[in-house]
Order: C-alpha cells, then sequence, then structure tokens
C-alpha cells in the first residue's frame, strides 16, 4: 500500500476512565476511511493503578486480566476489551503496534536487603559512595497473578539500578552489586552511562532476565496478534540484547510480517547510526532531529534556515528507517521530553511529513485530536484529515526540491502514471512566491490551493507555476481537474 501513515494513539492525558480500547474499537472503521493505516498502542501491560499512563511497568504478563494494583484494568481497559479493539483495528485494515518497555519495572511488591553503591547522577561511571547495604523495592511476586504464564519471581539480582533506599530514606542512584555485575556497556553515553532511567532497571544480562522476556515476547504476540513493537526508551537498553530479541521475533513471525521501530531519543548522528547497524537495521527509529528542528524553527521568529531542515536528519541519512514525527507524549509541554513544536508550525511540520517522498509519518492524537490535560490544544482533525487525503491522492513521484532561501522552501511531487503533481511552499517568515517546475505536460492546467488559503494559478506554457504562501505558513497545490 503506497502511502501509508501511522498514528501514535493516545496523548499522556488521554481519558483514563477505561473506555479507551471500546473507543478505538468504535473508530476503527472511521480513522481507516480518514487515511491512519497503522497504530501505535499505548503499553497495554499493568503499571502502578489504572492511571498509569503505561510506562511505570509492572507486570509484562497482566494485561488488564488481574486484580493487581488496586485494578484488573489498566488505564485503557481490560484484556478482553484490548484483544476486541485490535481484531476490529485488524479487521478495518490498521496494522497494531504495541508499545514495548524493557528497560525498567516499577511498584514492587516487597522491598529487599541488598549490596549497593551511590552512584553520581550525571556521570554514572562515577561511585559517590562505598559499598552499602540498601533496602529497595526490587520484589515482585504477582500474587493476583499468581503464577498464571509465568512463575518467575523478581529480584534484586535482576536489576542493575534502583533510585531509592528505603532504609536511610535516600533518593540517588543506586547500583546494585553482584558477582560481574556492572552498568550494560552497550547504552547511550550521555552521562556517563545511561543504562539507567528509571524505576528498577533490568539488567538484561541475567539468564533468567533473558529468558523470560523472550518467552514473554512470543506470548505477547501470540496473544495479542499485534503487527509490530514500538520499542520504548532505546538508548538506556543493551543494543545487543534488543538486536538478539528482535532477530528472536522476525525469525518467528518473518521480517515482512511484523514491523519493528523505536524511540532512541539521540540527536547525534553517528550515534544513531552505530545503533542501525548494531541492530542490524531491523528497527526503524524515530526522526528525533527532524523533530528537534522542526521545534527550533518554530522557535526561531521566522530566522530558522530552513534549507537545512532536513540535514542530519534520520530521513535525510537513512530514509528506509525513519519514522517522522511532529510530537508525542513525552515531547507535549510538562513531560519529561517536552520539546513542543508551536502551534502556527504544526501544519508546515505535518506537510514536512506528510508530503514527502521518504518516511513513515506518525501524526500524533495529542495534534489530531488535541491535547486535554493542563494544557489543552485545538484538535487539528479537520486540518490533518485534509492532508491525510492530500497525502494518499498526490504525494508520489520524484521530488524536486527549490531549498534556495532560508526562510521560505518548496518541493514539487512530480506525480507519476496514476498521480497528477503535488506542490508544497512553504514561508517561516514574509508572504512569499517562488516559481517551480511541475511538468510541460500540465502546460495550462489550473493549480488549486488545497489547503485553501489562496487563489488559483495557471500552469504556463513550459509547465512552470508561480505559487504563493502567506507569512509563517504552508500551501499545497495540485491540478484542480484531478480533484
Ligand atoms: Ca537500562
Amino acid at each position: 500500500m503506497a502511502n501509508e501513515v501511522m498514528m501514535q494513539s493516545f496523548e499522556w492525558d488521554t481519558d483514563g476512565s477505561g473506555d479507551f480500547y471500546k473507543k478505538l474499537k468504535k473508530d476503527a472503521k472511521t480513522l481507516k476511511e480518514n487515511g491512519i493505516d497503522g497504530l501505535w498502542l499505548p503499553p497495554m501491560t499493568k503499571g502502578g493503578s489504572d492511571m498509569d499512563v503505561g510506562y511505570g511497568v509492572y507486570d509484562l504478563w497482566d494485561l488488564g486480566e488481574f486484580d493487581q494494583k488496586g485494578t484488573i484494568r489498566t488505564k485503557y481497559g481490560t484484556k478482553e476489551e484490548l484483544l476486541d479493539a485490535i481484531k476490529s483495528l485488524q479487521d478495518a485494515g490498521i496494522k497494531c503496534y504495541a508499545d514495548v518497555v524493557l528497560n525498567h519495572k516499577g511498584n514492587a511488591d516487597f522491598t529487599e536487603e541488598f549490596k549497593a553503591v551511590m552512584v553520581d547522577q550525571n556521570n554514572r561511571e562515577q561511585d559517590v559512595s562505598g559499598e552499602m547495604d540498601i533496602e529497595a523495592w526490587t520484589g515482585f511476586d504477582f500474587k493476583g497473578r499468581a503464577g498464571k504464564y509465568s512463575d518467575m519471581v523478581w529480584h534484586y539480582y535482576h536489576f542493575s539500578g534502583v533510585d531509592y533506599d528505603v532504609k536511610s530514606d535516600t533518593s540517588a542512584i543506586f547500583r546494585i552489586l553482584g558477582d560481574g555485575k556492572y552498568w550494560e556497556e552497550d547504552v547511550s553515553g550521555e552521562k556517563g552511562n545511561f543504562d539507567y532511567l528509571m524505576n528498577c532497571d533490568i539488567d538484561h544480562d541475567h539468564p533468567e532476565v533473558r529468558e523470560e522476556i523472550f518467552k514473554w515476547a512470543d506470548w505477547f504476540i501470540d496473544e495479542t496478534k499485534v503487527d509490530g513493537f514500538r520499542y520504548d526508551a532505546l538508548k538506556h537498553i543493551s543494543s545487543n540484547f534488543i538486536h538478539d530479541l528482535s532477530d528472536h521475533i522476525i525469525n518467528e513471525k518473518g521480517e515482512e510480517n511484523f514491523y519493528l521501530f523505536g524511540e532512541f531519543w539521540q540527536y547525534n548522528k553517528e550515534e544513531i547510526a552505530k545503533y542501525l547497524e548494531t541492530t542490524d537495521y531491523n528497527i526503524d527509529l524515530f526522526d528525533v532531529p527532524l523533530h528537534f528542528h522542526m521545534q527550533e524553527a518554530s522557535k526561531s521568529m521566522g530566522n530558522y534556515d530552513m534549507r537545512k531542515i532536513f540535514d542530519n536528519t534520520i530521513v535525510a541519512d537513512f530514509p528506509a528507517q525513519a519514522v517522522t514525527f511532529v510530537d508525542n507524549h513525552d515531547s507535549q509541554p510538562g513531560q519529561s521530553l517536552d520539546s513542543w513544536v508551536e502551534d502556527w508550525f504544526k501544519e508546515i511540520a505535518y506537510a514536512m511529513i506528510l508530503f514527502r517522498k521518504d518516511g513513515y509519518p506518525c501524526i500524533f492524537a495529542g495534534d489530531y485530536y488535541g491535547l486535554i490535560g493542563e494544557v489543552k490544544t485545538e484538535a487539528k482533525y479537520d486540518l490533518i484529515n485534509n492532508m491525510l487525503k492530500v497525502r494518499k491522492n498526490y504525494n508520489y513521484g520524484e521530488e524536486d526540491n527549490y531549498f534556495d532561501d532560508p526562510s521560505v522552501i518548496g518541493w514539487v511531487r512530480r506525480g507519476d502514471e496514476d498521480h497528477k503533481p503535488l506542490v508544497v511552499l512553504i514561508s517561516i517568515k514574509d508572504m512569499a512566491e517562488k516559481q517551480m517546475f511541475v511538468g510541460e505536460s500540465e502546460a495550462g492546467a489550473t493549480y488549486v490551493d488545497l489547503s485553501g488559503k489562496n487563489e488559483d494559478i495557471t500552469i504556463d506554457e513550459n509547465g512552470n507555476g508561480v505559487f504563493t504562501v502567506g507569512p509563517g505558513s504552508v500551501t499545497y497545490w495540485a491540478n484542480k481537474e484531478s480533484l
């Protein structure tokens, strides 16, 4: 299928009344009709409460089935409702991707005493204490599940770090000591070693952990029938472990049948290249550099050099590996990676992911439906639906870039045998016009601004058109007769 689009189905403050899965089931057909081909679902596993967004993973094997942490359902509904929603979405032609959180576990059942050292928050290679006896929440026995699916009880030695000592009431990062035990080496080098992110950091080197997670992945895919994994927090997890797990899944499912992508929150080009290579190019990555460029441009008062907006992005350097996006649940205001793209720039940003040749675009529910938490934003439902239609109808063929002005860029998708060209023009500063070539066969044709902002124009005898755009705006144009 050409020009597929996925959507992140949730934002941080998505309604937690438990109706989320039921609503997805109801919306399945409409979403597909609107142009959504894939859906990134929120973490399905039980977290700390029925309001846990899903990243405070308690039990991987509880998808809203057992009475644990004061609730049977997760924030989003019960396991039965989840399976029902996935089936309806898939029946409607939408692929379902699970958000898989393997870096840490939280909300343990009991505390344990063990030896650890405190490390420097900003350089985790640096110990700042001697060996100490601490007591921490590292024991998980999942009494509510009573051994169904797996009887593994997790102990401190299945983890490599914690952030709280009960005994001394101290919040700090503690590295758990044990025979040959250390942070994973094949993680991000930020903060000395970025293995530790939060809660109980899972030790992926431990053979029991490895066996459990492999077993879980097989069960989970079988049980839910999902079409792919969105790996969370990849820069904090051993890249070799993720490589091996992905390899295992692909061998079981076949490369064509299971889509792997992940969050590697990293701007550095070399680190991104290294990660893609280490994981055999089996895992696509969110285009974090492009997101940062968009945010910077949106805050630049029109002074960002738009000619460089795709420089050093994943979509430019590794087009086959890029999941392009504008914002997500972490980048939204007030969240851990707050880097929100300003509202005036959103339509421009969506044009830059939806009307390009490369990248698997991921639209954000927080933009589509609007944010509903403390910071509220207007829904861009109609705007994005219109853009999705433009993408499906016109985003084909060669791509000619006109990146010749710092504040005004444009490009033409030249179309193919079955599709007419698409012209996109962006100005982040003043009103502007630009002559672009759409094709000799278009001579004399009337082009209409599908964004609904400007008057029609006529293509001249050589196949050129002079397209216009208002200040801080984007226009997108196609042959009027092809509508
Ligand atoms: Ca880790």
